[in-house]
């Protein structure tokens, strides 16, 4: 089994409207001021959710889970990243919606499973030296023969090697396992063990983490004698899911026939239980070890009440791991029926689950709170508005919904250049908000004209 060095794969789009959130902004004494790191108003629930990151800090939310209660557009996202970066600037987000889990395809215990992993990060640390007494290579002999042969791995460098043709796939015995455990050794290593005559010898180039190290012995080129230590320090932050999905990739070769079959073959390998349990034993040792920490992130999911009860079942129990994000959830309703059941509960939310909630509630923003969100969003975006739009967009948000407003930003920029001008005038607004409909003015026209739609 292998855990190959990954690229993440944060759902990135979804965050990317919230790239102006930048904390809770919140003051020493927790008290909210009216904006602050990018957030605006919603004062109480930044302060509740700041009292929430210290429970989570002090480890006082472990098996509970946080509820948000409010209107659509009430920036219950925004608060759930504003969470996720007071506690750390590498701490993972994952947002998803309730209704993510009805698909035709994957059991919704594993959607909901695969974001579970996706929202836990795990911090590869490593302090790098250099070795610096005599080193010589190993003889091709001795590489076919160094399963068991020698003592301890002394050190290992980083070389940026090439592997060429005719690798070796080398086995070590255990007790050169833990060395290698011990010395911390990370993909890319260049590992050096120390014979039992006392030589050190280079084995190879470490590619992956792997509960055997798998080494791949490459060409032998020798390194200048007496290097000076030199130290580096190398921080990898990838999230369990990351590293499921990398080791669930087909293993093709390079060469023609093995990429064709890559094609006729469904390109998705599935993560089984056997391979999540498997990458769980070697991150429990990497975290027992010291080689990585463990990073819990924010696993956010909106509209919550789309769960049903065997979702609800699964979140309970997954809530009582030790390998668990800070879950939370967000909802809009009030009393109404669980999923898959004639029980009406609060929130849709079963009883047993309920019990472990702490609850915040947001409240929808005033004119000038939506102007000024408008505003930096603009900013950010790099789009130029003069202030009497800004008024009418924040109008427009009133109306409709302040996600509507947001969304009407691009656009209207566009139409503003069309238009020969440099900043979104009134006019461009007006131009694109009869264009493109709200999700409330659309039911309406739907509901108005039900007559001419299929039913
Ligand atoms: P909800 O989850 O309650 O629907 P949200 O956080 O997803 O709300 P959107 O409706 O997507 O909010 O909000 C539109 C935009 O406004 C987003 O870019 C969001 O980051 C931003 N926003 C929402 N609330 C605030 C706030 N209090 N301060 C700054 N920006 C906010």
């Amino acid at each position: 089994m292998r855990i190959e060095e990954v690229q993440s794969t944060t759902k990135k789009q979804r965050v990317a409207t919230h790239t102006h959130i930048k904390g809770l902004g919140l003051k020493e004494d927790g008290t909210a001021a009216p904006l602050g790191a990018g957030f605006v108003g919603q004062e109480q629930a930044r302060e509740a959710a700041g009292l929430v990151v210290d429970m989570i800090r002090g480890k006082k939310m472990a098996g509970r889970a946080l509820l948000m209660a409010g209107a659509p557009g009430t920036g219950k996202t925004a608060l759930a990243l504003g969470i996720a970066q007071e506690l750390g600037s590498k701490v993972p987000f994952c947002p998803m919606v309730g209704s993510e889990v009805y698909s035709s395809e994957v059991k919704k215990t594993e959607v909901l499973m695969e974001n579970f992993r996706r929202a836990i990060g795990l911090r590869i640390k490593e302090n790098k030296e250099v070795y610096e007494g005599e080193v010589t290579e190993l003889t091709p002999e001795e590489t076919e023969s160094t399963t068991g042969g020698y003592g301890k791995a002394v050190s290992h460098v980083i070389i940026g090697l090439k592997t060429v043709k005719g690798v070796k796939q080398l086995k070590l015995d255990p007790a050169i396992y833990d060395s290698l455990l011990k010395e911390k050794v990370l993909v890319g290593d260049v590992i050096y063990v120390e014979a039992n005559s006392g030589a050190v010898k280079r084995v190879g180039r470490c590619d992956a983490y792997a509960t055997e190290f798998d080494l791949e012995a490459e060409e032998y080129v020798p390194l200048p004698k007496g290097e000076v230590h030199k130290k580096k320090e190398i921080v990898q932050d990838v999230t369990l899911h990351d590293l499921d999905s990398a080791n669930a990739r087909p293993q093709g070769g390079q060469d023609i026939l093995s990429m064709m079959g890559q094609m006729m073959k469904p390109k998705k390998t599935e993560i089984t239980e056997k391979l999540r349990g498997e990458i769980n034993k070697v991150v429990n040792r990497y975290i027992d070890t010291g080689v990585a920490e463990l990073v819990p992130g924010v696993l956010f999911i909106d509209e919550v009440h789309m769960l049903d009860i065997e979702c609800f079942t699964y979140l309970n129990r997954a809530l009582e791991s030790s390998l668990a994000p800070i879950v939370v959830l967000a909802t809009n309703r009030g009393i109404c029926n669980i999923r898959g059941t004639d029980m009406p509960s609060p929130h849709g939310v079963p009883v047993d689950l309920l019990d472990r909630l702490v609850i915040i509630r947001t409240l929808p923003y005033t004119p000038p709170e939506m102007v000024q969100i408008l505003a930096i969003r603009a900013q950010v975006e790099g789009i130029a508005v003069d202030e009497d739009s800004l008024a009418h967009l924040g109008e427009i948000g009133d109306r409709t919904s302040l996600r509507h407003a947001v969304q009407l930003l691009t656009p209207a920029s566009i139409m503003a250049k069309t238009n020969g001008r440099d900043a979104i005038a009134k006019a461009d607004l007006e131009e694109v908000a009869a264009i493109f409909h709200d999700a409330k003015a659309s039911a309406k026209l739907l509901a108005d004209q039900a007559e001419k739609y299929i039913s």
